[in-house]
């Protein structure tokens, strides 16, 4: 149903970054274990498979855990979000200070730019 056909022999990074210029999160599934792959990839990390579908992200998910960087530029946030469809990702929770994120909040996603690229980033789901 949210299946992404990625033109033939497209690497997996490119799939993933021509999908976040596109405002999708796209991930993994494999077809023979069906488990969730993410980062992109050619093996199924599971089951040693070559045969991973595309699938786009409905983007909403949960936080797993979560940590306030201190850097020069001031404090950010690092989180684990573990998506609906089963994988987790490293990004961080905006709208929210940065030492405020809750761990179990719901989150959705929102591509925002950063340095001139899309850069995935979460934000507290309106309920
Ligand atoms: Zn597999």
């Amino acid at each position: 149903m949210s299946e992404v056909t990625p033109p033939a022999g497209a690497a997996p990074e490119t799939v993933f970054r021509d999908g976040l210029a596109a405002g999708e999160l796209r991930f993994q599934r494999c077809r023979a274990c069906s488990a969730a792959v993410f980062q992109p990839r050619v093996l199924c990390p599971a089951c040693g498979s070559d045969d991973l579908a595309w699938h786009r992200s409905s983007g909403r998910g949960r936080v797993y855990s979560t940590t306030a960087v201190r850097g020069r530029d001031g404090v950010h946030n690092v989180s684990l979000v573990d998506l609906d469809e089963g994988f987790r990702m490293m990004s961080r929770v905006e709208g929210v200070a940065p030492d405020r994120v809750l761990i179990g909040t719901r989150v959705a996603l929102d591509v925002v730019e950063q340095d001139g690229q899309p850069v995935a980033v979460f934000r507290e789901e309106l309920s």
